[in-house]
């Protein structure tokens, strides 16, 4: 991958054995492998024994899940928060996993709608949940650097499975526990 992008750096005109630059191909190779290495993973390893029996019947919300991710028609960042709700049906999931799942879905070349579906339909199965919600918010440096873009929009998608689709009831009350502080 290194000879690749040392040949990207000379097509854009750049000295590639220039102090600053003499390392770059081996970092940013470096960094591309980490920044999709969601593909490498499994998600089954990932949440271990981290299922446990619950009664617990209410709605689960966690906010603010930091979110990184690379667009996949472009190769640039979109960056945001993910936040995640769901209905347990007799298992609830360790709380540090949630984070997790959503790098396992968003360390690969993505777009902000699928990643939004993939997180949300792999928790329905994980779970075997009555209900899971879905949003993210993000930037998206393709949209704010590019040439003749230059607006800094937020990009919101939602995915509801389950109960909350159906259920009006669920709905606001997901809403309205999401908009309280
Ligand atoms: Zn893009």
């Amino acid at each position: 991958m290194e000879i690749y992008i040392k040949n990207i750096l000379k097509l854009l005109g750049e000295d590639t054995e220039r102090e600053g630059l003499k390392k770059t191909p081996a970092r940013v190779a470096e960094s591309l492998r980490y920044l999709t290495s969601g593909k490498q993973q499994s998600l089954d390893t990932l949440i271990e024994d981290a299922l446990f029996d619950s009664t617990m019947e209410e709605m689960i919300l966690i906010k603010d899940i930091e979110l990184y991710s690379l667009c996949e028609h472009h190769l640039l960042p979109f960056i945001g928060h993910c936040h995640i709700a769901y209905i347990p049906n007799g298992k609830i999931i360790g709380l540090s996993k949630l984070p997790r799942i959503v790098d396992f879905h968003a360390r690969r070349l993505q777009i902000q709608e699928n990643l939004t579906c993939d997180i949300a339909d792999s928790l329905m199965k994980l779970l075997n949940a009555k209900g899971v919600t879905v949003i993210i918010e993000a930037k998206h440096l393709c949209m704010m650097m590019r040439e003749g873009e230059k607006h800094s929009a937020t990009l919101k998608t939602s995915v509801m499975r389950g109960v909350f689709r159906d259920d009006i009831k669920r709905r606001s009350e997901f809403l309205s526990l999401l908009a309280s502080k």
